[in-house]
């Protein structure tokens, strides 16, 4: 049905390999392409499929991409490198005519900022070109707006509140280790916190509000509201949601790690001169922590994701809980990745095939929630992440 490349090669950029491999009648011709060009021959390697290509490219070069798309001349690039990444490889779209799909917003590498202006800018250049561009497709964001959709669609009238709510209860058995990129993960997780309410972002402290939720075959988890990018799109895009927020878990030896990390300024984003060289003291420190990929052999325990929702339907107020628990064994086993790289990888994977068989094949910038979610919901349960409705209960929020 249509070649695709992807572009990255960590461990959200293995299990899209896994999961494209393992739907070949979709995807017909692969490539792998990355910085370090022997982590996509090991891919291959893992899977099995000499037919799988491999390439080196330096994603922050419009022209290298050019090039590689040139040759491959794939139908659509699945970028799992990093958000810095994201506008270089959606102008290298635009110059080849290649469709575009991605799991993080833009974020400048500068400034520990991400929002979606950067890349909805591109919107009329991908309408005029007639190519489709699929913003924020791993699970949060990704499933948490397609499930937000599906809410709208089948059982809400009018959605009111909106609280996404993330709990990773796996375990790694290592002192301190982020389940993703730690330069992104703890960017994302020192910043002040935000969250929406009657029409206006309401600003928190980092980790500032927090409470324990109950998750489902986990129990009680302390969760903290951070801010989280689905967040601004899904508000524009359903506004009739008075209130919307975003938590996720962290156990207390993580938190503690991460107030040292900042205290003595590892977190550090700017250049420092270190023995007549400029560093950049997070970047350090991801040298040294664990890499994410390899935590899979050792991970037991689950994620658990999902929305909760109250709105009305016909005239009464209902409530809603959509979630999908995954176990990081299960992961491990199919893809040799953890569960929070499985979680964003298989919905990567979907986004693509949803828009090969031209389900989600519209000119322009899109989120997620913004294309019918039915076909995409039925491949979450085809495709390893199935989901359970919880109806009229509490939600804790
Ligand atoms: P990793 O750090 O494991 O992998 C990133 C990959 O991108 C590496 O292979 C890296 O190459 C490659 N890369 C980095 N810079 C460049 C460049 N300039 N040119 C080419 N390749 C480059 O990250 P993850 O796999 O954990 O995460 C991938 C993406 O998924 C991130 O954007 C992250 O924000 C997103 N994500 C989204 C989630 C969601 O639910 N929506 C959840 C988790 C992650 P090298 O190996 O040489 O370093």
């Amino acid at each position: 049905m249509g070649k695709v490349l992807i572009i990255g090669a960590g461990g959200v950029g293995t299990v899209v390999a896994h999961k494209v491999a393992q739907n070949p009648d979709v995807f017909t011709d692969i490539m792998i392409a990355s910085r370090t060009k022997s982590k996509c021959d090991a891919i291959v390697e893992a899977i099995g499929n000499p037919n799988i290509k491999t390439a080196q490219v330096d994603a922050d070069q419009v022209n290298e991409l050019i090039s590689l798309f040139n040759s491959f001349r794939p139908d659509i690039v699945i970028n799992v490198a990093l958000p810095y990444q994201d506008l270089t490889i959606m102008e290298a779209c635009l110059k080849t005519g290649v469709n575009y799909l991605d799991t993080a917003n833009y974020e400048p590498k500068d400034v520990a900022h991400f929002e979606y202006s950067w890349q909805w800018a591109y919107k009329k250049r991908f309408e005029d070109a007639g190519l489709t561009a699929i913003l924020g497709c791993g699970f949060d964001p990704g499933v948490s707006g397609v499930y937000t959709a599906y809410a709208a669609k089948h059982h809400f009238d009018e959605i009111q509140y909106l609280d996404i709510v993330d709990c990773n209860a796996g375990n790694h058995h290592k002192a301190f280790a982020t389940n993703f990129n730690p330069e992104i993960n703890i960017r994302e997780i020192t910043q002040n916190g935000r969250y929406y309410e009657n029409g206006q972002w309401v600003t928190t402290k980092p980790l500032e509000i927090h409470k324990a939720l109950t998750y489902p075959n986990i129990g009680p988890r302390e969760s903290y509201l951070l801010y989280h990018e689905e967040l601004e799109s899904l508000v524009k895009n359903f506004p009739s949601i008075k209130r919307a927020r975003f938590w996720m878990t962290f156990g207390q030896e993580y938190l503690t790690h991460l107030r040292v990390i900042q205290d003595i300024g590892m977190a550090r984003i700017d250049p420092i001169d270190y023995n007549g060289m400029k560093i950049v003291p997070l970047q350090f420190l991801k040298a040294v922590l664990p890499n994410p990929q390899d935590l899979g052999e050792n991970y037991d325990g689950e994620t658990s994701i999902g929305c909760r929702i109250r709105g009305l339907k016909d005239g009464k107020e209902h409530t809603y809980y959509i979630y999908n628990n995954c176990s990081h064994q299960a992961a491990y086993k199919e893809t040799g990745m953890q569960g929070v790289s499985y979680t964003t990888g298989v919905p990567a994977m979907i986004g693509a095939m949803m828009f090969l068989k031209g389900l989600w094949k519209r000119p322009g910038v899109w989120n997620v929630e913004e294309f019918d979610p039915d076909p995409f919901m039925e491949q979450l349960n085809k495709q390893g992440l199935p989901w359970h409705e919880v109806m009229d209960e509490d939600l804790e929020l």
